[in-house]
């Protein structure tokens, strides 16, 4: 799902990077590509020729260099006999630089001293670096070739949008400037996301290096350490700046909903019950979550189905087993971590989103380990999950027997005041809840509730830890 969105993401983000963008040059004063003026007066004859130079978007890159062997094949035999502003030609103040090499012959060569900054650019997904001809092309038209890929805006800023290979154009006096640049699939994990007013998403960046996360607009979102917190009804563009690379994310609030049910199925995958209930969902159009354990050949191909239909694959652990996954803090760590490696290797996508087997108020880890779950909770978090109980229980686990209470427990327990978080389970034929699920959805559609996917801003729902 996450893919998909994301290239849904990168169409609009496209759109409106112009927008986002256009400040980066404010807050990403540690980016190492330099902007615009801020080595105007960088005559550096000792300057490396550019084409020798491959610079990676980290290196230090002089924007504007006066090497003069550039001089003679940068004159096209069209060259146009524009007029040079004094400024933008040295040599007319020869003894403003005494210690200045001889300048070349006083041509007023519209192109002297004009070069790009870079001719090939590696980018991560939603990362900005800026292009440059230097401070003397004022007015330099910028193009994308393919503008899903990679965008720029007309500072010549550069972001991040999809994995693959594009080029950007930079136009001046006529000439042509190429730089060719490569996109990544690491990077920011969202680049454009929509949130609902107190809502919470945590952000997560490939990058292992630590970044600073600010937020254009505090009052709209703000953000500390990946974590946005959504405030108010407006847009605003998140960035983390790690130092060496700025990576920004496009936020917008709007009204919260009221009544969401969010589906959950726990335990699963299974061949008896998993695509009878990914059937019902499908002729319903409803999205749901799945919270999985382990991984062979058979939940391999219900979890692809999963995704590829635009549920949440979520994280119950590789084992299920209490013993072994409340034995130590480092095991349950293990136990998740494993699961999310292996839905990754299925899906292509890491999952953040988890339920602790037996939920986060379970007395059954105390045999195995006392104060497990108050220490667990707290380290899941730190290590960027987030994890969901329920609040309205089937007891399809035990307790309900037959379809009809299963589907009374349910709508006993949704409220419209809040979001629902439906404990269900899709273990091996499970035929009780198989058997409700289509009157459950019936019920909650024709009472002005919606159905959704827990995602990466939903908020947590959790019960009271016991051990
Ligand atoms: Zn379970």
């Amino acid at each position: 799902m996450f893919l998909k969105k994301r290239n849904k993401i990168c169409k609009a983000a496209a759109v409106i990077c112009g927008l986002c963008i256009g400040t980066a040059v404010l807050i990403s004063g540690s980016h190492s590509v330099k902007a615009d003026g801020e080595n105007a007066n960088g005559n550096d004859p000792t300057a490396t020729p550019e084409a020798s130079v491959e610079p990676s978007p980290t290196a230090e890159i002089p924007v504007n260099t006066d090497a003069p062997t550039m001089v003679p094949s940068e004159v096209p035999s069209t060259a146009p006999t524009a007029v040079v502003s004094p400024t933008a030609a040295p040599s007319a103040k020869p003894t403003a630089k005494p210690t200045a090499k001889p300048t070349p012959k006083p041509t007023e060569n519209p192109y002297k001293n004009i070069k790009l900054n870079h001719k090939s650019v590696k980018l991560g997904l939603g990362e900005l670096v800026k292009l440059s001809l230097g401070s003397k092309a004022k007015g330099t038209k910028w193009s994308t070739t393919n503008s899903t890929i990679v965008s720029v805006n007309s500072k010549g800023w550069l972001r991040g949008l999809k994995p693959g290979k594009a080029s950007i154009k930079g136009e001046y006096k006529s000439k042509t400037y190429t730089c060719k640049v490569t996109v990544k699939d690491k990077g920011i994990e969202f680049l454009n996301y929509e949130m609902k007013k107190s809502e919470v998403l945590r952000l997560h960046l490939d990058d292992k290096d630590k970044a600073k996360w600010t937020s254009s607009n505090t009052s709209v979102a703000k953000v500390s350490e990946g974590k946005i917190t959504a405030l108010k009804e407006g847009s605003v563009t998140v960035k983390a700046d790690t130092g060496k690379k700025v990576y920004s994310c496009n936020i917008t609030v709007d009204n919260k909903e009221k009544g969401v049910i969010y589906l959950t199925f726990d335990d699963g995958p299974t061949s008896s019950s998993t695509p009878k209930i990914l059937s019902i969902l499908k002729k319903n159009n409803v999205k749901a979550t799945f919270f999985t354990i382990g991984m062979d050949s058979v939940k391999e191909k219900y979890i692809k189905q999963e995704d590829e239909e635009g549920h949440t694959v979520a994280i119950h652990g590789a084992s299920h087993d209490y013993d072994k996954i409340y034995a130590s803090d480092a095991a349950y760590m293990k136990n998740i971590r494993t699961q999310q490696n292996n839905i990754y290797k299925v899906i292509g996508k890491k999952s953040w989103i988890t339920r602790f087997p037996g939920g986060s108020s379970n007395l059954v880890s105390r045999h195995y380990s006392r104060g497990i779950m108050s220490r667990l909770v707290k380290e899941v978090d730190k290590a960027g999950f987030a994890y969901f109980d329920w609040n309205v229980s089937s007891g399809d686990a035990g307790g309900a027997y037959t379809s009809s209470q299963v589907y009374n427990n349910v709508i006993r327990g949704l409220n419209k005041s809040r979001d629902n978080v439906v404990l269900m389970h899709d273990f091996a034929n499970n035929n009780k809840t198989i058997g409700a699920l289509d009157s459950i959805i019936k019920y909650g559609k024709s009472h002005g509730y919606v159905f959704k996917p827990i995602t990466s801003s939903t908020n947590e729902v959790h019960h009271g830890v016991q051990n």
